[in-house]
């Protein structure tokens, strides 16, 4: 049975124990990591640091009937390496809170672990530190990761100007088409449209660029240690939304060409079997977790024969317009119309 004390009970203790001799290690510049009253971590040269912290609630963004723990923690770490991806930084230290219920067994938490740090180890990201609580509602999950860059060398959102080309990395639009394959294997058949069977490895390429999305880290510390990128965003809640945070923040407009936002085959594929339009995937579709950067347009060539070299895929999709101008969309019969305004929403 566990004892209470205060705050804890000791099987909470034992929990975290377990969880820093299983998924913590030092760093040189880590003094004191996880079992005092707060992390330590000895200052270095002029840096930068870079925070970002994100909260997850099962029953708003994830379902542990749908998504196992692992799943869970491998996404949720994603979601904020990416973060720190579009700020050119590189990601150093992670810290995790966690409200547990009672149904909850500590096997699914080293399993939420164990997906958090499968993201986070690659990139030598130490785990430092976290709280930890009974939940009456659910789990709750809140990840804090730490970057570093050199002092005065980041992307923000701010810092694109008129005539910058617009590009992204990647494809876009998988995620969201994978999620969509996942939920309808939960609706049951008869219930569902007959549709053409798409092949089996397009479903699985999508179902996995939406459990184990990639964050750009590779690609944000390029751009920004080579001073390429005039500013930066991750896709996390669909390009025409977080285009418009871009718009905002640098006081611009844009334009998109529709017909060179990079579709993967399997995502189109997808869309013609659902009558979709691609592009709308591409445009909607939350957390593909790409690079939207905007750069001067006599940077192009440079850009493109660096990420060639490197084997980034990266494609330009518009240009940087005046404020006036507002987010406008243009087709391959050359129609304009406005970017529509339906980016991934959680309170949906
Ligand atoms: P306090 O009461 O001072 O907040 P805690 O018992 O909450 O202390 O935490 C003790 C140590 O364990 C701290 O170093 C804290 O950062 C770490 N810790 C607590 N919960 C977690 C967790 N879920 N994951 C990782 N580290 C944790
Ligand atoms: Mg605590």
């Amino acid at each position: 049975m566990a004892i209470r004390t205060a705050k804890h009970t000791i099987q909470e203790f034992e929990l975290i124990r377990a969880i820093a001799r299983r998924f913590a290690r030092g760093a040189s510049r880590l003094i004191q990591g996880i079992g005092d009253d707060a992390a330590v971590i000895a200052a270095a040269p002029p840096m930068w640091w870079h925070l970002t912290t994100d909260l997850l609630a099962e029953g708003v963004h994830f379902d542990l009937s749908a998504a196992s723990p692992e799943s869970v923690g491998y996404r949720a770490a994603i979601a904020n390496l990416s973060d720190i991806a579009a700020m050119g930084a590189v990601p150093r230290y992670l810290l995790t809170s966690l409200a547990i219920p009672k149904t909850l067994k500590p096997a699914h938490i080293y399993q939420l672990y164990e997906g958090l740090m499968k993201a986070c180890r690659p990139h030598g990201v130490r785990l430092i530190g976290g709280d930890t609580s009974a939940s009456k509602a659910g789990l709750f999950v809140s990840i804090t990761l730490i970057g570093t860059t050199t002092a005065r060398r980041a992307m923000f959102r701010h810092g694109a100007h008129v005539g910058d080309r617009i590009y992204v990395t990647g494809t876009l639009g998988d995620s969201l088409a994978g999620l969509q394959l996942l939920m309808r294997g939960k609706t049951p058949p008869s219930t569902r449209r007959p549709l053409p069977q798409l092949r089996r490895s397009h479903r699985q390429f999508l179902v996995n660029r939406h459990l184990h999305p990639t964050a750009r880290l590779a690609e944000g510390q390029w751009l920004n240690t080579a001073r390429l990128a005039t500013a930066a965003i991750d896709l996390s809640d669909g390009l025409s939304g977080d285009l418009r945070h871009i718009c905002e923040e640098s006081r611009v407009g844009a334009e998109l060409d529709l017909g060179k936002i990079p579709i993967s085959t399997a995502c189109r594929a997808y869309a013609e079997r659902q009558c979709l339009q691609p592009v709308q995937l591409a445009l909607t579709g939350g957390e593909d977790y790409e690079l939207l950067f905007t750069a001067p347009s006599k940077k192009q060539s440079t850009i493109e024969r660096q990420a060639r070299a490197r084997g980034y895929r990266v494609t330009c999709i518009g240009t940087i317009r005046p404020h006036r101008f507002g987010a406008q969309m243009t087709s391959g019969d050359g129609t304009t119309q406005p970017i529509p305004m339906t980016g991934y929403e959680h309170f949906r």
